[in-house]
């Protein structure tokens, strides 16, 4: 009835890094495997009374050329990635400077503390309470 269609596409997608806003290229490998249904006899070009075909199933065009853009089209947005980075390792941009983290470093709001300490800090003040209580 149809035409099992097995296909690889290899591209290269244009996107914005998703922290930083730079332009990165998004290698993609994807494949499809796909029924093609013929919508006319080949021999006499004559249309198939086609059975009730699902929506979004593939037809053959009435001059019998398979176009499998669209299987591809279809396969490669939901490939594609919904927050691609230029690295994994990416520091985005610094929301108050504006200034790229990857290019230049900062120093907002920067006191040589490392911030993942500052929750321990706020628990400092109270710990000094607690050996003054404790003398
Ligand atoms: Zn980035
Ligand atoms: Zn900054």
């Amino acid at each position: 009835m149809g035409i099992w269609v097995l296909g690889r596409l290899t591209a290269e997608v244009s996107a914005e890094c998703s922290r930083c806003l730079t332009h990165v290229e998004e290698p993609l490998d994807t494949e499809i495997s796909e029924q093609f249904y013929p919508t006319v006899e080949i021999s006499n070009g004559t249309a198939i009374a086609t059975p009730l075909l699902e929506d979004g199933a593939f037809r053959i065009d009435a001059t019998n050329e398979l176009d499998v853009r669209e299987a591809f089209r279809q396969n490669l947005i939901t490939s594609l990635p919904m927050k691609p980075l230029c690295t994994p390792e990416c520091a985005g941009i610094c929301p108050d400077c504006g200034v790229n983290r990857n290019e230049s470093k900062c120093h907002c709001g920067e006191d040589g503390r490392d911030p993942r300490w500052a929750r321990l800090i706020e628990l400092l003040p109270s710990t000094d309470i607690g050996v003054e209580r404790g003398q």
